[in-house]
């Protein structure tokens, strides 16, 4: 088939990678100068940074892994750290997730998410119906003290909105419950870890995460256009037309609002649904420090508190490779959601980021020799409530439409790459039954 592939983030480089093995003549459209979307990096000054924050490579599923660490060039060309993130909670550094971290608090603090945790916990054994919003959830599932002294002041940060105007559903997958005896470990002072799937992850050695996904385009077999702002798609015969030219297929990985208006034979009521999409935007702040003494050996910190700045999670992003950062300094990412009420060019409100993380002990701001940022409008799902429902009809019309659309905004799942991978390989199975049988039923994801 001949088939075009809308975007060139990683969606839609590894869905065209994997067709073209299967023979199909395959042609993404990419509206920047070049593929990557969310996982692109960029070069200043001799410092490597990515673009949406600090991403890294891991996965639950095997083959996924193996798919992503090939496209880097081998394991060789990665470097593989042991996941060493904190929270910093006032004045201490406690293990990430804080549940497993809570002997680090204050006896008084510790008491008190223990004490809410087992009442919570109670809670739960005895019948307590799972909330259906995310305020509520955060009680039901880790009681009132682990709620106020980190899970509120943290997700209010990142979310922007009243948490008990969230859905909860998103959570459940991502947020894996802790055995209680861990945590009755933890809280008597014996570490214990949590979300063992990702206690080490890997890291392209040069070129920053977009590495993985260049290695995806390279002699991927398919035609890449970039400068190609997909404008105009409609059906037309048995086939489909994108900006003029013939297709047999077309996939779209482009995030839903900003292909909506191109996609001829979207109904109204779906486009309104589109179109209440809203997505939480992120200006990655990109900070490059000069060092007298190595970094500590830490991942990331997550920074629950306004008096640390507004930044809600900081990449100790030179730690990933030492090639991100020239001889005798390090950098760092440092990462801001917002609904676009800010801008990355402005130099005093940069200069704010870098007071809160100077206050929260991660840098001084005397070491700082280079501030940049970079906005990404589409960097996370906003999870109201009625989000669900209105993402279910969309993806219903999609699936049975002939157009196939997947990827982190192209189906509005909260996916990282591996999963996005994971999606593309499911798609491609699709596409290899579709051909065999020339039947084109509705698409199936699970
Ligand atoms: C803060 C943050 C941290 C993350 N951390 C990790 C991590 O540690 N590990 C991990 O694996 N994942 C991580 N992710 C997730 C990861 O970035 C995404 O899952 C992945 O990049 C999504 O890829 P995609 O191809 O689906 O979408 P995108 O990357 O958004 O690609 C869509 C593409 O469509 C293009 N486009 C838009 N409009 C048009 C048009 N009209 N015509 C043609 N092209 C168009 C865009 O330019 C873009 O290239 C993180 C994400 C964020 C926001």
């Amino acid at each position: 088939m001949k088939i075009a592939i809308l975007g060139g983030g990683i969606s839609g480089c590894a869905l065209a990678r994997m067709l073209a093995e299967d023979d199909h003549d395959v042609t993404v459209l990419e509206k920047s100068e070049r593929v990557g979307g969310l996982c692109k990096s960029r070069q200043i000054d001799g410092f490597t940074f990515d673009e949406a924050g600090g991403h890294i490579i891991f996965s639950k599923d095997k083959d996924v892994l193996q798919w992503q660490l090939d496209r880097c060039g081998g394991e060789q060309n990665t470097q593989k750290t042991v996941r060493n993130t904190k929270i910093r909670w006032h004045d201490r550094w406690v293990p990430y997730p804080f549940e497993n971290g809570v002997g680090h608090l204050t006896q008084a603090a510790n008491v008190e998410c223990m004490s809410g945790y087992i009442e919570a916990y109670v809670g739960r054994r005895t019948g307590a119906p799972c909330p259906e919003n995310f305020g509520d959830w955060i009680q039901w599932r880790m009681g009132d003290g682990f709620a106020r002294h980190f899970m509120v002041p943290y997700n209010n940060k990142i979310w922007k909105r009243d948490l008990t105007t969230m859905a909860s559903d998103w959570v459940a997958g991502r947020v894996p419950e802790a055995p209680i005896e861990d945590i009755l470990r933890s809280s008597i002072g014996v570490d214990t870890e949590g979300y063992k799937h990702q206690s080490v992850f890997w890291f392209p050695s040069h070129g920053g995460f977009e590495a993985m996904v260049k290695g995806t385009a390279k002699d991927g077999g398919f035609r890449l256009v970039c400068d190609a702002r997909v404008d105009r798609v409609a059906k037309k015969g048995g086939g489909f037309e994108v900006n003029g030219e013939a297709f047999d297929l077309v996939v779209n990985t482009v995030p839903l609002p900003q292909i909506e208006s191109v996609i001829e034979e979207i109904p109204a009521d779906i486009r309104a649904d589109i179109q209440a999409l809203e997505p939480i935007s992120l200006i990655n702040v990109m900070i490059g420090v000069k060092l007298d003494e190595p970094l500590p050996d830490l991942s990331w910190i997550y920074l629950p508190f306004d008096d640390q700045g507004p930044t809600n999670r900081a990449t100790y992003y030179s730690n990933y490779s030492k090639f991100n950062a020239p001889e005798g300094h390090g950098c760092f990412l440092a990462e801001v959601t917002h609904r676009g009420e800010l801008r990355a060019d402005d130099r005093e409100w940069l200069q704010g980021v870098v007071d809160g993380l100077d206050r929260a002990g991660i840098l001084r701001k005397e070491q700082v020799v280079l501030l940049e940022a970079c906005n990404n409008e589409f960097a996370y799902i906003d999870q109201d409530l009625e989000f669900a429902a209105r993402i279910a009809r969309v993806r219903d019309w999609f699936d049975n439409s002939g157009y196939l659309t997947f990827g982190r905004f192209g189906r509005y799942e909260y996916h990282n790459s591996d999963q996005c991978v994971k999606r593309a390989m499911q798609v491609r199975e699709h596409i290899r039954t579709a051909a065999a049988s020339g039947d084109h039923a509705p698409l199936q994801l699970p």
